[in-house]
């Protein structure tokens, strides 16, 4: 009973780190630049440029793998924002991202 005690420790935080780099690599395969400096737009339409790491966030309060409460630095107000998929930048938005 002793050694099962000691083993659940160890076995759950394998399973979360198992299940974190699951969800980045499902990501990266959807398009998204995530893990990594990702794109994306906040509920006002703003778009700007962030670090989103799923799993390992200290910037924002996480409310799910699409979606995060963060200060968005272009409305400077506090916003739900998503990633955007890089395919779905607009040369447009492109150009908007690098003047940050
Ligand atoms: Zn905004």
């Amino acid at each position: 009973m002793k050694l099962v005690t000691r083993l659940i420790g160890p076995i759950i935080i394998a399973v979360v780190l198992i299940i974190i780099a699951i969800i980045n690599l499902t990501m990266r395969r959807k398009g998204y630049a995530i893990p990594g400096k990702t794109a994306v737009r906040c509920s006002k339409g703003h778009l700007f440029t962030t670090t989103w790491i799923e799993g390992g966030s200290l910037k924002a309060v996480r409310l799910g793998p699409f979606t995060r409460y963060q200060y968005c630095p272009v409305g400077k107000h506090w916003a739900i924002i998503h990633p955007v998929k890089d395919e779905d930048l607009t040369p447009e938005d492109r150009k908007a991202l690098l003047g940050n």
